[in-house]
């Protein structure tokens, strides 16, 4: 008898653990290049002039993102998929959005700690370039068309989770990054969430060009635990790692919330010639890399969202 009811709490754990590998495992798989493709093939072409902030080509790429967020059962928050953030920069005055959608957690007390998951989705638009002679768009692929698809994935996946996860996730496709971090950093100012109760903050900027294997995770001194975590994750994907460009950590959305004491990692592939040029094109990223690089920022936040630590923070 005993041996039965051992062999019958065996052969659960096996079933229930077994079903919820099968979920995660079809979750990560929504995670595609082929919608890598499709999705920034549109956000970087030139319908959408580069995406500068504030500019009406701009709100068109964030209303394509809130209208994802929709589709893939994210929540508004305070009953929007949008924070308006000012900008004024000399000439440059006007508005733009933030993109948020939210997918709640299903553990009473861990769902009010958050995981925000980021990446912005502005350019610099079309402007006087002499290298190549004419007015010209900057298509902006892998900067950062790569990223916000990113979080669109994300997004998508996590939307399928059900149940979902322990934790709260807060998806945000920021604005404003290249004219000095004003969305990420409006929104440390202004949060949704307590900053108290975020726990993590992952970002993803360009992640679709160069060595087709190597990911440059930047801010892991800062954040030791989550750098642990991402190196245990990555064993599923095999990715190289290399903690060599931490000269970036004052470079993206990370680092208004490292500035605030939130453990994050950047996720990014390294700077390139065509880097900030008409040329970083759609026709020119590998859509293979970003889905890669996209499935571990998926098995991190999963990992996290389910967890019930919180992550030393480094100063
Ligand atoms: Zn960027």
């Amino acid at each position: 008898m005993k041996n039965r009811i051992y062999l019958f709490i065996a052969i659960s754990v096996f079933l229930s653990a077994g079903f919820s590998n099968a979920q995660i495992k079809d979750a990560v798989e929504k995670i595609s290049a082929a919608d890598f493709k499709k999705h920034i093939t549109y956000l970087a072409s030139d319908a959408l002039l580069g995406r500068a902030v504030p500019s009406p080509a701009a709100d068109t790429a964030a209303a394509y993102i809130a209208r994802a967020f929709k589709s893939y059962g994210l929540k508004p928050v305070n009953g929007s998929y949008y924070q308006t953030v000012p900008i004024k920069m000399g000439k440059i005055e006007g508005k733009f959005n933030n993109v948020v959608g939210f997918l709640e957690g299903t553990d009473p007390e861990k769902k009010k700690e958050v995981l925000i998951i980021g990446g912005h989705y502005d350019h610099v638009g079309p402007f006087k370039n002499t290298k190549f002679g004419q007015d010209s768009i900057y298509n902006g692929a892998d900067d950062n068309a790569s990223g916000t698809v990113g979080v669109m994935e994300l997004a998508k996946a996590f939307g399928t989770l059900n149940p979902g996860t322990k934790r709260s996730i807060l998806f945000i496709a920021f604005g404003g990054e290249e004219r000095g971090l004003v969305g990420s950093s409006f929104y440390c100012k202004n949060p949704l969430y307590p900053i108290e109760n975020t726990v993590a903050m992952l970002n993803m900027d360009m992640i679709s060009r160069n060595d087709p294997d190597l990911v440059y995770i930047v801010a892991s001194k800062k954040s030791p635990d989550l750098t642990k975590i991402n190196e245990k994750e990555n064993e599923k994907i095999g990715m190289k790692l290399d903690y060599g460009q931490d000269m970036f950590i004052g470079a993206s959305d990370h680092a208004p919330f490292l500035s605030k004491g939130i453990p994050s990692l950047f996720f990014f592939t390294g700077v390139n010639k065509v880097l900030h040029t008409p040329k970083d094109e759609a026709d020119t990223v590998d859509f293979n890399k970003a889905e890669r690089i996209a499935r571990l920022v998926f098995y991190n936040a999963n990992f996290i969202a389910n967890d019930s630590n919180r992550y030393q923070f480094v100063k």
